[in-house]
């Protein structure tokens, strides 16, 4: 069974872990027919912002605040409590600074990560409730973003990762991720079941990488959900910087139902 499934909205596509949906959650991973979701590639804010309002809308997000990090391949985890409803990102400038991962037990809130082949990592922990969602490229992975940002849930909220369930988005795969020697050598060290050494090269699968972490950390492995879904070599038409240089980025976002937070224009 595929526990990741296309959805689609018209002309608009996503896919979504079926693992994570219940009565709780909202979470969705756009595609590029939902166009560009990144506030910081040069396209117009209005289109940007379209775009976001039209996924949202498909999701039933619509009248939910969007929080976001500007994304820096870091490790810093914000916390997103009750000062943030009200607040929505309509600008650079409303994005908390350096962060690549966010988590909240605040319902009615939707946390966003913006890439085009990087991971994203959503978390649901439905005991608490409380969500988290992380971006992660290879550097964010080698940097334990996805055990870093369970652990900021465990801290804040007391969040067992034994009840977790975690999805592991669209991003590229392990035959299309090639590494240089030195890279290769440290993801070696430390996950040598995560890198494929071929005649043209070598590769490494952040999915598994991060899978292999999330272990580490007490999630069990039947609760990581990956997606198989490559952001270059599958046929679901997705943004890939790698292949194409593009500008554009998809929006991976959750959100923990209810709440009546008005978002300020
Ligand atoms: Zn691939």
């Amino acid at each position: 069974m595929n526990r990741w499934f296309s959805c689609c909205c018209g002309e608009l596509g996503y896919v979504q872990c079926s693992e994570l949906n219940d009565s709780s959650v909202i979470q969705g991973f756009s595609n590029q027919k939902a166009g560009n979701m990144a506030l910081h590639t040069g396209e117009s804010l209005e289109r940007v912002m379209a775009n976001h309002r039209r996924f949202l809308r498909c999701l039933g997000l619509e009248d939910y605040p969007l929080i976001a990090g500007y994304q820096v391949h870091g490790t810093r985890v914000a916390l997103v409590d009750g000062s943030y409803p009200g607040k929505s990102v309509m600008d650079v400038a409303d994005l908390i600074p350096e962060t690549d991962g966010l988590i909240t037990r605040e319902p009615g809130l939707a946390l966003a990560v913006f890439m085009a082949d990087c991971m994203p990592i959503f978390f649901y922990d439905p005991r608490t409730p409380a969500i988290g969602i992380a971006h992660a490229g290879w550097r964010g992975t080698l940097h334990e973003i996805s055990r870093i940002t369970l652990e900021a849930m465990v801290e804040a909220f007391g969040t067992n990762p034994a009840d977790c369930r975690i999805g592991l988005g669209p991003a590229i795969c392990g035959k299309c991720f090639q590494v240089g020697d030195e890279l290769a050598d440290i993801f070696n060290e430390k996950y040598p079941d995560a890198v494929r050494r071929e005649d043209n090269g070598t590769f490494v699968d952040l999915a598994a990488v991060n899978t292999m972490i999330l272990q580490q950390a007490g999630v069990p492995q039947s609760a990581i959900v990956q997606s198989n879904i490559c952001t270059i070599c599958h046929s679901e038409p997705f943004f890939s910087y790698r292949a194409t240089k593009t500008t554009g980025r998809m929006m991976g976002v959750i959100a923990l139902r209810g709440g009546c937070h008005v978002v300020s224009t």
